[in-house]
């Protein structure tokens, strides 16, 4: 906006009146008062005037003939040049109705004729006072103006820069973010990226139902051999020409990432079935297959692939990777060079073994074990020698647990050896219950079963001695069950342990005789009473009718070494019949009766049956 300058020198006055006279007795006063006075007798000279000079004020007259006062007015005030000056009527017309058409016209101010020159002097001083004040306030403004504008300006400047630096950063953010997620030797996505991919593809499964992804999970097959042998270089350059070559089977749609050392993953989108994934997998071991030719050397590297079919139900992209690898590990396990597809069977085991385990410590401390005995019967006789004791896990929600269910994480928990302690101490009790039975004149054999990791547990045999020493059983009557992988271990400690158990005059048993591959002069070195042979060679006994299989040659052998044997797994009168024509010493099974709960037992000897 312009600057309106304020005359400093003498204002300039404009008379516009048609009577010369008065103009005379108007002007000599202001003249006098110090202001320059022009004059003008008409509309005509007062356009004329303005021109030469713009005044600081005009008095004007309303009654003139042709263009009244206010017809000037008005135009002045239409007037670009002279729309801004004051106009101070001077008039004989007293009449309210003059002064407001006046004020209408655009006059500041209405002076009766005659006037008092006082008053006359006062209203003009006022007038360019105010005017000088208006043109003031403008300049104010104006100026304001310009400095709100610059201001503006410069923050708009400063604006710009802030932007331009946003800009290279967030350049530099994406560069350092892209460093971030990929590899730096293979330039593939790495692990971070891949997983973000993949949660992606999780995410939109859950929406869409016709979506559908899978994931190959590739681990180099004796990759290390390479990197040991050739060195590390050689290594780099392996994994970049492996990188690409996997490539090269891939679409541009599909996540290619190197997760890490030798393994690469791929993340394939909208796939059908699970045929498509299949053969990717083939091709990729196909193509990896041929030699690959190195600056230096000619390498060989297989690679064996895990496979998982992308599952709605995952809660995270890490737990399908896991599973990807442990279908990887399953490949690899299966000779390499191959690929697996991880079925939900393998990772729902693994769930409930877990949960197995959690609930066994439990189990432990709360005792929620029970003992069922399972009678053993003289086969000369007919009558029950004896009871095998068979543990079984009373377990609040699942009900009665049987022992192949938990006795090995027992054993992987090292929890065995609380458990048997337990049922050793139980045992005895019950065996001093049953001896003083009236019923039963004969003494009667319980059998118990021994994991092979009790033998490495130093406390074993001063824990059994404990035992008998409290319960006052007699260590004759407690046969002890050992496997034959028991005695292959062959260490020196077993074969002592033995030999003090046997020192105590405990009987000891080998169980599923015929399972393990024992050879018989080595066991012929252990002191053992009995052999027990294991059901499956009494199940095929029928099944072979003409040599009844292995079962006469075990018998033998049991007899030559001065050894019981014991047919467990009897089901049916034949197989009787078969084995105590075969001399066999005792036998157990389900024709006599299944393992039984000890109030049971009682029962049992009551009844004193005879088969
Ligand atoms: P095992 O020592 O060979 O025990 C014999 C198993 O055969 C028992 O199964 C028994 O119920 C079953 N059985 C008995 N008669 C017949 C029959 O006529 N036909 C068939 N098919 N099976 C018969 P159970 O009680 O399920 O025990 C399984 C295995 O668990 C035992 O095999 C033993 O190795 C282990 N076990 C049981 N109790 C204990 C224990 O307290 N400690 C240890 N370490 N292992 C135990
Ligand atoms: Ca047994
Ligand atoms: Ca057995």
């Amino acid at each position: 906006m312009r600057e309106i300058r304020i005359k400093n020198h003498k204002k300039d006055i404009l008379i516009i009146d048609d009577t010369a006279d008065n103009l005379r007795v108007l002007s000599s006063i202001l003249i006098r008062e110090g202001y320059t006075v022009r004059k003008a007798l008409n509309w005509q000279m007062a356009m004329t005037a303005c021109h030469a000079v713009v005044p600081d004020l005009i008095l004007l007259d309303i009654m003139m003939p042709e263009i009244d006062g206010y017809q000037v007015c008005q135009r002045l005030k239409a007037w670009n040049l002279t729309a801004d000056i004051p106009v101070i009527f001077v008039s004989a017309l007293d009449d309210v109705f003059d002064k407001v058409r006046a004020f209408q016209a655009g006059g500041v101010d209405y002076i009766t004729k005659p006037f008092e020159f006082e008053e006359v002097l006062v209203r003009v001083q006022n007038h360019l006072a105010l005017r000088d004040a208006k043109i003031e306030i403008l300049n104010l403004n104006s100026r304001l103006e310009q400095r709100v504008q610059r201001r503006t300006k410069e923050l708009e400047d400063a604006m710009q820069k802030l932007q331009a630096e946003i800009n290279s950063r967030q350049e530099l953010q994406t560069k350092l973010l892209n460093i971030v997620l990929h590899d730096s030797l293979t330039g593939l996505p790495n692990r971070v990226l891949f997983l973000r991919k993949l949660e992606s593809a999780l995410n939109r499964t859950k929406q869409d139902d016709n979506y559908q992804f899978a994931v190959l999970f590739l681990d180099c097959d004796r990759f290390k051999v390479v990197n040991d042998s050739l060195g590390h270089f050689v290594g780099d350059e392996l994994l970049i020409a492996i990188a690409r070559r996997i490539q090269a089977t891939l679409s541009p749609f599909d996540t290619f990432a190197r997760f890490g050392g030798d393994e690469f993953a791929v993340l394939l989108e909208n796939v059908t079935d699970l045929g498509m994934v299949k053969d990717l997998a083939e091709k990729i071991i196909q193509e990896l297959s041929l030699p690959f030719k190195l600056s230096r050397y000619e390498v060989f590297m297989d690679a064996s692939i895990g496979i998982n079919w992308g599952d709605r139900n995952y809660e995270k992209p890490e737990f399908i990777m896991r599973d990807a690898d442990t279908a990887m590990y399953r490949a690899k396990a299966s000779g390499r060079a191959r690929y697996h597809i991880f079925d939900p069977v393998m990772h729902s085991q693994a769930i409930k073994l877990l949960e197995l385990e959690n609930d066994l410590r439990r189990a432990v401390e709360r005792q929620e074990f029970i003992i069922y005995y399972q009678p053993l019967v003289s086969l000369p006789t007919g009558r029950i020698s004896g009871f095998e004791a068979l543990i079984r896990w009373q377990h609040p929600q699942h009900g009665l647990i049987l022992p192949t269910e938990f006795i090995p994480a027992a054993e992987e928990m090292g929890l065995i050896y609380p458990l048997t302690t337990w049922l050793l101490k139980s045992v005895c009790k019950q065996l001093r219950i049953w001896e003083s039975c009236p019923v039963r004149s004969e003494s009667l054999t319980i059998s118990i079963n021994l994991s092979a990791r009790l033998f490495s547990n130093p406390n074993f045999l001063s824990e059994v001695d404990a035992v008998i020493h409290e319960s006052q059983v007699n260590p004759a009557n407690i046969e002890l069950e050992i496997t034959e992988s028991v005695i292959m271990e062959n260490s020196e400690a077993v074969r002592n342990v033995l030999y003090q158990l046997k020192q105590r005059e405990f009987r000891l048993v080998i169980d599923d005789f015929g399972t393990g591959y024992s050879s018989l002069s080595y066991l012929h070195s252990f002191p053992l009473n009995a052999i027990k042979i294991d059901k499956s060679f009494v199940r095929r006994m029928q099944e072979n009718k003409e040599n009844m299989g292995l079962v006469p040659a075990m018998i033998g052998i049991a007899h030559s070494m001065g050894m019981k044997a014991i047919a467990e797994g009897i089901e049916t009168p034949e197989q009787l019949i078969q084995l105590r024509s075969l001399n066999c010493d005792l036998g157990q099974g389900y024709l006599f009766s299944p393992a039984v709960e000890a109030t049971r037992v009682i029962d049992l000897l009551t009844a004193n049956p005879q088969w």
